[in-house]
């Protein structure tokens, strides 16, 4: 999503993943996926965590790097920006 088409294009919401959109280790509940889904018409949002892509993966799902505007892996070490 183009940053302009958002309604405030000038925030950011950045998150951790582990204890903050899921339970440590777990996957993310489908309330938290459509809240974030809604959360990204408004702002900009990314993640980031200390686990590898593939774990994000499993926890947020196959598409994560289409979910997010920035996901940030290995605590920062390699980043994606989304579609
Ligand atoms: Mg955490």
């Amino acid at each position: 999503m183009d940053p302009i088409d958002k309604h405030s294009p000038d925030v950011i919401a950045f998150f951790d993943v582990d204890g903050a959109l899921t339970a440590p280790r777990l996957t993310a509940t489908k309330q938290m996926i459509d809240f974030l889904a809604e959360l990204r018409n408004n702002v900009i949002i990314g993640i980031v965590g200390g686990s590898d892509l593939r774990k994000q993966k499993e926890q947020l799902g196959e598409n994560v790097l289409d979910m997010f505007d920035y996901t940030f892996s290995e605590n920062g070490l390699v980043a994606y920006r989304g579609k």
